[in-house]
């Protein structure tokens, strides 16, 4: 076993002492040895840091026996072997990262809580296994800026940011998927309500908004509902409007953004199991 192991193995129990459990490293019971055994009253943990490979399939037989055993492991790669894997309730699995010498603990990518919040939180309740990824009630709207290609005139549209459940996933709305149709949740009226607000409020006068409606498109042969010149009602056709938006993930392109809060992003939580730490907001679901 490395130093390192041994320092991840100290540091662990040490958090758990100073929580108040009893709890030693390299702890045997029945068939099994835990990195670290905690224990308070009836809540038994153990704690395996892997920073060798073990596959999936080691895990989960290990698992197993922890599991008939009454105890909740918890388990830390350095290179974590479930990577690709629906996460599971029976098999908490998480990263473990070394950063300028302190210890971090990456739960896929979504959080990166230091060691000391992770173990608190794992044993305190802060985490909790959530089946469901449940956006924030929040949007992020972003402006930019549209030439009319007709009349020169330039315009401003906007796109929303990817909606943030309360443990910092992204969630995509799809919006690439509804292009050429009038489903576009950009376009809703919760939320174009919103935008005319903000850019008719005081001191916006430089805002020339796109107006929004259904426009007949020679590339698509149909109508569909649509940024267009503000001056002179020609169509900003989606694919343009797509490309734009692109474009500015790159550069600088965004000119202002705001955030306001609606509960109409609520239809775009998703059936994604995970292992969910919210912070200071309420779990997801
Ligand atoms: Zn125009
Ligand atoms: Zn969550």
């Amino acid at each position: 076993m490395g130093p390192l192991h041994i320092r991840i193995q100290n540091e662990i129990r040490d958090i758990l002492l100073a929580l108040g459990f009893n709890s030693e490293c390299e702890y045997r019971g029945n068939g099994w040895r835990a990195d670290v055994y905690a224990e308070n009253g009836d809540r038994k943990f153990a704690f395996e840091v892997q920073l060798s490979p073990q596959t999936y399939k080691r895990t989960e037989e290990r698992q197993a026996i922890y599991i008939r055993e009454g105890i909740i492991a918890c388990w830390l790669f350095e290179n974590d072997p479930s990577k690709r894997r629906q996460e599971k309730e029976d098999l908490p699995v998480f990263k473990i990262v070394e950063c300028d010498n302190s210890l971090y603990v990456s739960l896929k990518g979504r959080k990166m809580l230091p060691l000391g919040v992770f173990i608190h939180d794992f044993v305190c309740g802060g985490i909790k296994f959530c089946s469901t990824l449940k956006p924030i009630p929040s949007v992020e709207v972003n402006f930019i800026e549209m030439p009319c290609n007709r009349c020169g005139s330039i315009n401003h549209i906007y796109f929303l940011s990817p909606f943030k459940s309360a443990c910092n996933a992204e969630i995509s709305e799809m919006e690439a998927e509804r292009m050429w149709s009038d489903s576009k949740f950009s376009f809703d009226k919760r939320i174009v309500e919103k935008v005319e607000q903000y850019v008719n409020g005081p001191g916006k006068e430089y805002f020339n908004l796109a107006t929004i409606k259904r426009r007949y498109s020679n590339t698509v042969g149909d109508s569909y509902l649509s940024f267009g010149c503000a001056d002179c009602d020609a169509i900003f056709g989606d694919f343009f409007v797509h490309e734009a938006i692109m474009e500015s993930y790159y550069g600088d392109g965004v000119i202002e953004t705001f955030t306001f809060n609606t509960n109409a992003v609520e239809e775009f939580k998703q059936e994604i199991p995970h292992w969910c730490h919210p912070g200071d907001n309420n779990f997801c679901e």
